[in-house]
């Protein structure tokens, strides 16, 4: 297996372009391409310095190296051109779901960590699918890189966020995705800011401590969907694993650790956990905490019955945890028409094949 270039951090780039004989420098000018100008081939890159050059087509050639430039498998703009979703295709025909959404000058990416996911929930179209692999940084970095090229290809600066909401659970593949984003954030290359970029997890607790203990400055996102134990081991099997009262305990420490607030996700199942007793339990569960709650209406999937809750009760929600003194929104729902629920283009091209064969 080649080593790809998109795995290496700017320090671990210069190291192996120095082992070669070649001037650090060169690390530079490879980081650049490849990161800044966030080119799919470097070798395009004309003003390229010889001796790199000679390099690269070298290691490229014989198979010693690689570059993750995905090719894109499906790519669906929705009609009102707020979302824009791909599958990407990686070198063993495994395809992840990257998304571009919103408006001129404020494009935030949603991307991928895992093809499929181990944890199961049960409303959501890539736990359905179960575990297939975890992501290498690379696989993670060209995500980024691949919607930074469709956000400039309108004409546009770049991506201003990303979430880690695509595929599969970012804290279960903690080393893949830290390392993903020490190369985002570098600021030589796609120079995310840590402040714009959100990691989403359903609860993986050891992770959240980690992310506190190493000081980690992303925003952090906790997938919560139920208030008691019980209600989330119906919803989530890894709160069997992790518990909600563990949880609880990692998200105040979390607090206290970082001086961070937390932004708690609840999906919204109508009769499920949609009532103004749910609202009031959230309330509970969550005092004292620096916590931010954001309402998704679920979006349905074939492998659950459920539905989204209504306007009504959305609403009703909202107040109660707003009255409760709780920073609360209710996400948009964007591209539906292009499936644009974590896993759910996957699923879709999928159910669309079987029905062709
Ligand atoms: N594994 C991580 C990140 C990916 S999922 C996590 O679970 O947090 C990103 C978010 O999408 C989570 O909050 C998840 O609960 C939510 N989600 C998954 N399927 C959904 C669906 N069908 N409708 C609405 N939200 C969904
Ligand atoms: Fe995995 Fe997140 Fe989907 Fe749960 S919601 S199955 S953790 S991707």
């Amino acid at each position: 297996m080649p080593q790809s270039f998109h795995d290496l951090t700017f320090d671990q780039l210069r190291e192996h372009i120095v082992a070669a004989g070649l001037r650090p420098a060169h690390a530079g000018t490879l980081w650049n391409t490849l990161h800044f100008r966030a080119m799919q081939d470097p070798l395009a890159r004309e003003d390229l310095p010889p001796p790199l050059r000679r390099w690269l087509t070298q290691v490229l050639g014989d198979g010693s190296w690689m570059l993750d430039a995905p090719p894109v498998s499906l790519d669906t703009p929705s009609s009102d051109g707020l979302t824009h979703k791909f599958l990407l295709r990686m070198a063993d025909a495994q395809e992840i779901e990257t998304v571009i959404m919103g408006y001129t000058g404020r494009h935030t990416a949603c991307i991928s960590t895992q093809a499929g996911c181990a944890m199961g929930c049960v409303f959501c179209a890539t736990g359905q699918m179960g575990f297939v692999r975890h992501l290498r940084p690379g696989e993670i970095v060209a995500q980024v890189l691949h919607a930074q090229r469709s956000v400039r290809a309108k004409g546009e600066k770049g991506l201003r966020n990303l979430v880690f909401m695509g595929m599969g659970e970012p804290l279960h593949n903690y080393d893949s995705v830290m390392t993903a984003l020490d190369i985002i954030c570098d600021t030589r290359g796609l120079n995310i800011g840590p402040s714009k970029i959100s990691v989403s997890t359903v609860g993986v607790v050891p992770g959240i401590l980690r992310m506190a203990a190493e000081n980690r400055p992303y925003n952090l996102a906790v997938s919560l969907h139920a208030a008691t134990e019980e209600e989330r081991a119906k919803l989530i099997p890894a709160n069997q694993r992790w518990p909600l009262t563990e949880l609880m305990a990692a998200c105040r420490s979390y607090n206290a650790q970082t001086g961070r607030r937390i932004f708690f996700a609840w999906t919204l199942i109508e009769g499920v956990n949609d009532t103004p007793e749910h609202a009031r339990r959230i309330a509970e569960l969550l005092q004292g905490l620096d916590a931010h709650i954001n309402l998704i209406p679920l979006n349905r999937t074939d492998g659950y019955t459920g539905t989204e809750s209504s306007d009504s009760a959305a609403d009703a929600f909202h107040r109660i945890l707003q009255d409760a003194g709780f920073p609360c929104t209710i996400r948009q729902r964007r591209g539906i028409d292009v499936a644009a629920g974590c896993g759910q283009l996957k699923a879709a091209k999928r159910e669309r094949r079987k029905t062709t064969a």
